[in-house]
Order: C-alpha cells, then structure tokens, then sequence
C-alpha cells in the first residue's frame, strides 16, 4: 500500500470507495490523457465520472479560472455577479425551457434537492415518481429517490418515493416486447401506479441512467410517460447531470429523444459543465422556479471563477461542435465495440448513445451480473493504459466508457484495442 493509499484510509470514511486493487493518484493531465504519481499516462475513458467534459487542462478554461481567480474569487449572490448572469442567459436559452430561471449549486445533488424542493413545494405533495435503478446524489432526499441499493445507505426519507418501470431497457419483466409494446406496457404501469396513490409532485428520471450502468430506454418513452403526467398536474423533472451538453450525441441534452411534449419542467445539471469546477444548477420556468414563498441561497453556488470555467468551457463545446464528435466517434466507438463485444463470453450487451457507452457483463453462458470480471477487467484496462469507469445496479456490472467528448477517431481506436485486450484478460 502506498503512503498515500494508507494515509486515505486512516483519515477517510470507509464508504469513500476508490478505484483499483492499488488505487492511483492522478496528478496531471492534457487532452484525454492523464498521468499517475508513478510517471504512467492513461487514455482517459472516464473523466473523473463524466465531468471532464472538453479535455483535460483545456488553455480556454485554465486562462479564463486564473485571470478571475485573479479578480476576485467570491462575493457571494448578494452582489451582482456578471459570470453567473451570463451563463445563466446562455443555459436558458440552451435548456429550451419557456421563460427559464436558472439557479446555480455546486453540485448535482443540491440541483436534484432543489428540484424536489421546488417541485414539492409548487405541487403541495411530498410525494415523488422515480425510476427503478436510478441515481440522483447523495443526500438525505436525493438517495430517497434513488433507486439502487448500492447507492441508498438509509431507508429513511423525507419524500414519498414511487418507483416506476422503464429505465431499464433489458432486463426486468417487460425486456422481452417490441419497443412500441415495452413503451405502453410501461405508461400502463404509470397510470396503475398514479390509480393507487394521489397528487404526486413530479417523476424524476435521468434519460440515460448514469450511475445504473448506461441503459437506455427506448426513444418516446418519456414524451409517453409526459402524456399521462400532463393529465395529472404532474412535473417531469430531467436529471441531465450526466447526459447534458451534447454528450449523448444525437442531442443536447437527453430529454430530445423523448420530445413529443417539449421540455421537462424542471431540468437539473451538473458535472461536465465546469470542466471540473464545481458547477451544479437547475432551470425551470419562473413561475416554478419562483414559487418559493422563503428565502433560499447557496453560498457558493455561481461562484465567479466557477462561472468564468463554465462560460469558456461551453463555448469551446459549442465553437468546436463536441456533440458532433460525441456522435461521429461515439458511433465508431460503439460499433467497434460491439464487435468485440461479440467475441467475449462475458459480453451480454453493449449499449449506449454518443459518449456514453456500457458494457454489461455476465457470467458466461448465464444472464447472471458478474462483478468480478468487472473488477478484473477495469484492472487489466489499467495495466493497459486505459482508464474506465462501472456502474449498474447493486451488482456492478457494467463496464462503464464516458471519455472527454473531444476524443478523436486514434484514440477511440486505441481505447477499444486496450479494451478488447482487458475483455480477454478479465
Ligand atoms: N444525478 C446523476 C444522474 C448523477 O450521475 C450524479 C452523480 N453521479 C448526481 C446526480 C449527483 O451529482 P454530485 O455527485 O455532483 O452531487
């Protein structure tokens, strides 16, 4: 165990799970690679759990954090603050929500909080609609609506929560219909649910589950769900804190793929939009944003130099068109890995949209989940040069790839080539 390794581990919670039989501290980083304390550089297929979103030590967002931390670094929102007005202008604008309000956080979690306080507090219910298999952060509400074991240290709550079918495409007792039949079998469930319970607040739902290993639903299934959830005054909350900004890459953000009624009321971001920086926020229109009849602030929140990253950082994505990327090499990138997909016994499905990318893997010849090839092949990825992410349900079975969405065609080649090479070790 290294000094550090052990250092960790006496002075830090024994929750705080790292990567690796021999975890590694990352030191530096340039483009889409990073390197250990060690001097070995790894292609990055992660990013820091999908936050490097650009690339590592970007010039754009290094200049614009040291000429404001050169400023001023904090003022709080007492004072007008022009970094924060003007990303707010351009996440509205962006988010497609009607007469949009943004309010910064500095986390995904405390966007997801604020969702649910809004939208309780504009609905009079405590009651919340989430999906099975989700992830929406860490605290005391936010893992009452999370539904993963592995991720939901405490039954206590102070929401209602109900869980609904539809998140997961593959398994579960309707993966076996046609996507049309899965999407009405699923609002079938919806409406049974809302005839046994009354006035729920909102459904929250990421479009693409993160933390539950990437499944994707079928395209429409949301814009269905919005149907029944108009019917009933109900508010569709998107949890875009890892498929935002164009990661997914047919969209911008996730809910498009399911846009038959327009936007989600309330949508929540976080991660990759300070390239790091800790930037969280939700939009929603003003008459939910504004329906809090107290005062409510985050101290941190839109922070100037967190603000000044988040601006340089959404243009670079926007001049340099990342969504295009995430959609040309993400599909290069999910092709080939279904290739290789198709010669591992391990290898139950390959799935995912743009730059988010899983592998589920089982125990060969069974449907079962097999976490320790997961382990195995995380490890041997490692030794490869090649650092990936997991996820999936309580069992962590999938193999989890989100690289920066600046990744180019030679390193998505190489990525996949360390990949394949790690499949056959695990
Ligand atoms: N929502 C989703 C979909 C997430 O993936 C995460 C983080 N993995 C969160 C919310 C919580 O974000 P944070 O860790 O920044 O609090």
């Amino acid at each position: 165990m290294t000094d550090l390794h052990g250092r960790h581990r006496a002075v830090l919670p024994d929750w705080l799970a790292s990567y690796y039989r021999q975890p590694i501290e990352i030191t530096h980083g340039e483009g889409r690679y990073v390197w250990d304390a060690d001097g070995n550089r790894y292609l990055d297929f992660f990013g820091g759990i999908l936050t490097t979103m650009t690339a590592h030590a970007l010039p754009e967002v290094t200049k614009a954090v040291s000429e404001q931390a050169g400023r001023i670094v904090h003022s709080s929102t007492l004072y007008l603050n022009r970094p924060m007005v003007e990303l707010a202008e351009r996440i509205a604008t962006l988010s497609g929500i009607p007469d949009a309000r943004v309010f910064f956080t500095t986390s995904g979690t405390e966007a997801n909080d604020t969702a649910l306080l809004l939208a309780t507090a504009h609905r009079r219910s405590n009651q919340i609609l989430a999906m099975r298999n989700s992830y929406h952060g860490r605290s005391f509400a936010a893992v009452g609506i999370t539904g993963n074991r592995g991720w939901s240290p405490t039954g206590l709550s102070p929401l209602r929560t109900l869980y609904v079918h539809g998140g997961v495409r593959s398994r579960g007792p309707y993966a076996h219909l046609s996507d049309a039949r899965f999407i009405e079998a699923c609002v079938a469930d919806l409406e049974d649910l809302l005839g046994h319970t009354r006035d729920a607040a909102a459904l929250i739902a990421e479009p693409i589950q993160g933390v539950g290993g990437f499944t994707v639903p079928p395209d429409g299934l949301y814009a269905a769900f919005r149907e029944v959830l108009d019917r009933h005054g109900i508010l569709w909350i998107s949890d875009e804190v890892q498929t935002g900004w164009g990661r997914t890459g047919d969209h911008f953000w996730g809910w498009q793929a399911h846009a038959g009624n327009g936007p989600p009321d309330i949508l929540t971001f976080a991660k990759g939009i300070g390239n790091g920086m800790s930037v969280g926020g939700v939009v929603a229109r003003a008459e939910v944003m504004n329906c809090l009849d107290a005062n409510s602030i985050s101290t941190f929140g839109g922070s100037p130099v967190t603000m000044a990253a988040g601006l340089a950082n959404l243009t670079y994505l926007l001049e340099h068109d990342l969504q295009g990327n995430a959609r040309r090499i993400g599909g290069l990138l999910l092709e080939r890995l279904r290739a290789v997909g198709a010669q591992s016994p391990l290898v139950r499905e390959v799935r995912g949209r743009g730059l988010m990318i899983g592998v589920e893997l089982v125990k060969p010849g069974t449907d079962e989940a097999n976490p320790e090839a997961v382990a195995a092949v995380l490890e041997a990825a490692r030794e490869g040069g090649l650092l990936i992410g997991k996820g999936g349900g309580h069992d962590t079975s999938v193999l989890r790839i989100a690289p920066p969405l600046s990744l180019n065609v030679t390193e998505a080649e190489t990525g996949a080539a360390i990949l394949e090479q790690a499949l056959r070790a695990g």
